[in-house]
């Protein structure tokens, strides 16, 4: 019985074994289990587990390592890609941007220049205007005065029996203005005229002022209508301060024509 019990008790390790390595086994698998569930390197990398498969879970997991490394690459390669077309998209985003801007303040230079033309052929006109205006408009020797003495009018005081001219009345000293555009030709002491002045109207006619207080003007100089030429007084052949004023078809005595119908011709009302 002993031996039996021996027997038995020699063989209750050996059950003792295979329930162990039944465990041991278990134990691995369960171990398996856990490696391949997390995946884990720190364990695929443990030599001491070499069973069950794990080789495989290592080499699936370098494999897709290789795999995630070259994903990253061409991530990264995609990215920088993507980098490089940002900043060349907005290298001509930004150089368009540059040509707008060019562009606009072209046109607003172009603009610019074409108001300031504008202006200046609106000067131009206004000039030309103003220079007709001057040229054309006639106007009363003396401003706001009246015919005294008409053309014609018979008397002894004219060395002719008859005025050569009309008289204005004007107080000593009144501004004796060109009625036309014209050229001083002559501007002194003309005898029973006193100081006068003769104008070349632009017209080719000629004015007279006669009996002058002073003379403003001298021979050869271009005056303006309405600009001044002297001041009224009663120089020369003359009873009192007046204008005598003269329209004629030259510079000279005797050439004279109606005074009133040459300035109301001119546009004078007189
Ligand atoms: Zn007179």
């Amino acid at each position: 019985m002993a031996f039996t019990r021996a027997t038995g008790k020699h063989r209750a390790p050996s059950r003792l074994t295979r329930g162990s390595a039944k465990i041991a086994g278990a134990a691995a698998l369960a171990t398996t289990g856990v490696i391949g569930g997390m995946a884990s390197p720190a364990l695929a990398a443990d030599s001491s587990i070499s069973e069950t498969g794990l080789n495989q879970v290592i080499a699936i997991e370098g494999a897709l390592a290789d795999q995630i490394d070259a994903q990253a690459d061409a991530q990264k390669h995609q990215a920088d890609v993507a980098a490089k077309a940002k900043a060349e998209a907005q290298r001509k985003a930004e150089a368009k941007k540059r040509a707008e801007a060019k562009k606009m303040a072209e046109a607003k230079a172009k603009a610019e220049a074409k108001r300031a033309a504008e202006a200046r052929a609106e000067k131009a006109r206004a000039a030309r205007s103003a220079e007709r205006t001057r040229l054309g408009s006639f106007q009363l020797p003396v401003a706001g005065s009246y015919v005294t003495t008409g053309y014609k009018s018979s008397g002894s005081l004219w060395s002719s029996g008859s005025h050569s001219g009309i008289d204005f009345h004007a107080a000593s000293g009144s501004s004796v203005v060109a009625v036309g555009a014209g050229t001083v030709v002559e501007a002194g002491w003309g005898g029973a005229y006193g100081n006068n002045i003769v104008l070349r109207m632009t017209d080719g006619t000629y004015t007279q002022y006669g009996h002058l207080s002073s003379i403003g003007v001298s021979v050869g100089q271009s005056v303006g209508a309405g600009q001044q030429i002297g001041l009224s007084g009663s120089t020369g052949n003359s009873t009192g301060p007046h204008l005598h004023f003269e329209a004629r078809t030259t510079p000279s005595y005797g050439s004279d024509m109606d005074p009133v119908a040459y300035l109301r011709a001119h546009g004078v009302n007189v």
